[in-house]
């Protein structure tokens, strides 16, 4: 009887509107319930189960999909206070209880939120679309104040920069293709166009970019294996959805030239043979996806997007895809998953994308910053590159640099430069009264490290010896701050974003935190430094993935480089 009246139900006209925006395709389901909540400002359990009829989907579905990624789950309005580790570091907490304190007095919800990507605004916060920061515990109540113009755009190199993708920074409008064309948009697309495809690959392969999201495979390699994959439908995606804690370089780069980045994954398309390309960029990002939208709409406009771009028989089409908050999906295979329309829970790997991607078919996935690269090493040649950087890394890499330091931010260097170098030069020496401490280097899947790292190269083979590279994200603190209190704020990261999928992460991250709540409360046990070395090797061996095995890295290098913490 229930089933019959459920049947029956009318579904929700504005539901069926926005479901016939992205006509009916089940694929769409995340699309639809994000659309959903902007609207309504919060999804309710029957909304949800209108999408799923509208949608032709098992309810569970859908409900598995709201219940998956954060932003569905608050009310739009929610101030999102950020407890990334620079958030952290410049109190959070506090301006967190502020919030929640004064939510018992008016209808301001307020909730913990995972990096925001804006560690340059710390303690920054997300208050429905906008970006705010850095937050004052005393003038909390100037949340509703746009504060969106103080979003650092780092126009001007400091001394001793290197800019490759941040060149003309200062000179271009990213809402305006015809400024983004006055520096150079687009040439390299013009030059590939009149040249044999295979040049393309063949520069990429010279200049021996690899990845810039944190693995470091070789660009050129990757889109080899997809070019010569043989299959009648290929796929180019543009991995946006920067959530690695500390890192905030792509938010950068697309707010300063969103053009760049089109015309990478342009150019990607052309050398593989694809005709359709995603650029799946996190929630939270609102701005930079209006900013992209804005780019995409140009670019179609100009001829540079669409069928025969400028003539030519090369047709593309990139479409924008919003996450909804989950850490997850910024590894490639959830990212995927995310984009089909499902959880945003890994697959197994092999196959991996290349062979075996998004809709099944070959795919490229790469991070916005080695898109980037691209047009450059078009235009300039692969050896130009590859002349740029050490032995181990070719080229120049965005590096965010955070903590107790002068002058925190981004700067792009070539790889090699050191802790020291990146704090004295680049970040203008520790601050006033602080000494330095340890540095989390790589994002929270990095590694806490001493004082003994300070002059050991950053680069493609510093992990080797202990640093983590990562991201390209450095985090620098000062006496005031212990390496067991800041693992145990990572280790609570790895537990709210573990996808739950696999028992060694799901459990093993928990388990972490809680031996480090003791720990830093000063009741550790006799057992707890090797019970938590037990649970590391068990989360870097038997996690499903790389979320649940690079959580292994800080506990096993807080431990190797401060062991007394410990014991
Ligand atoms: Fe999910 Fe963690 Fe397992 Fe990865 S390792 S599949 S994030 S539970």
């Amino acid at each position: 009887m229930q089933k019959e009246v459920l049947r029956h139900k009318t579904i929700n006209a504005e539901i069926l509107d926005i479901a016939a925006k992205y006509t009916n395709d089940p694929e769409a389901v995340l699309e639809v319930l994000l659309e959903l909540h902007a609207l309504r400002g919060v999804l309710k359990e029957d909304d949800v189960g209108d999408v799923a009829r509208a949608l032709s989907i098992p309810a569970e579905r859908a409900f598995g999909i709201s219940t998956f990624y954060s932003m569905l789950q608050a009310p739009k309005t929610t101030i999102r206070v950020c407890d990334g580790p620079a958030c952290w570091l410049k109190g959070a907490g506090d301006i967190l209880s502020t919030y929640k304190a004064q939510s018992l007095e008016s209808d301001l919800d307020s909730e913990r939120s995972s990096c925001l990507g804006l560690c340059d605004l710390a303690p920054a916060v997300l208050v429905g679309e906008m970006q705010r920061g850095p937050s004052d515990i005393k003038h909390v109540a100037e949340v509703g104040e746009d504060r969106n113009g103080r979003i650092p755009k780092y126009d001007h190199p400091v001394q001793g920069e290197k800019r490759i993708l941040l060149q003309h920074a200062e000179d271009i409008d990213p809402y305006n293709i015809d400024s983004a064309i006055e520096f150079g948009a687009y040439q390299a697309l013009k030059k590939a166009l009149a040249e044999p495809k295979e040049k393309i690959i063949e520069e990429l392969e010279t200049s021996g970019l690899r990845g810039r999201g944190g693995a470091g495979f070789p660009v050129g390699k990757k889109w080899r294996f997809v070019a010569e994959a043989k299959s009648d439908e290929k796929f180019i995606i543009c991995n946006a959805d920067e959530s690695e804690p500390l890192t905030f370089k792509d938010r950068v780069l697309m707010d300063a030239n969103p053009h760049k980045i089109l015309e990478g994954i342009l150019l990607a398309g052309y050398a593989v043979g694809a005709q359709d390309g995603f650029i799946y960029i996190r929630g939270e990002y609102t701005s930079q996806a209006k900013k992209l939208e804005t780019a995409i709409q140009q670019a179609e406009e100009k001829g540079w997007l669409g069928e025969n771009i400028q003539g030519s028989e090369f047709s593309f089409h990139i479409h924008l895809h919003r996450g909804a908050g989950a850490y997850i999906c910024g590894e490639e295979s959830a990212l995927i998953e995310s984009l089909e329309g499902k959880r945003g829970e890994p697959r197994i790997r092999p196959p991996y994308p290349a062979s075996y991607g998004y809709h099944g078919e070959p795919t490229i996935v790469n991070n916005v910053e080695s898109f980037a690269y691209a047009p450059e090493i078009v235009n300039h040649g692969g050896n130009w590159f590859l002349s740029i950087g050490n032995q181990t890394m070719s080229g120049t890499k965005l590096f965010t640099l955070l903590g107790h330091i002068n002058r925190p931010g981004l700067f792009e260097a070539p790889y090699g430069i050191t802790l020291r170098k990146a704090i004295e030069e680049f970040g203008d020496g520790m601050s006033p009264g602080s000494n330095f401490h340890f540095a989390l280097t790589g994002g929270a899947a990095g590694t806490i490290v001493s004082s003994e790292y300070l002059d050991t190269p950053i680069d493609g083979s510093s992990i080797d010896k202990g640093l983590a590279l990562g991201s390209g994200a450095i985090l620098i603190c000062d006496q005031t701050v212990s390496p067991l209190e800041m693992l145990r704020e990572l280790m609570f990261f790895f537990e709210v974003e573990s996808c739950g999928k696999c028992t060694p992460c799901r459990i093993g991250t928990r388990n972490a935190r809680i031996a480090l709540d003791r720990m830093v409360a000063g009741k550790k046990s006799n057992g707890d430094a090797k019970a938590l070395l037990n649970l590391a090797e068990l989360l870097k061996n038997s996690s499903f993935c790389g979320l649940g095995q690079s959580a292994a890295m800080p506990i096993l290098s807080a431990v190797s480089n401060f062991e007394q913490l410990f014991l």
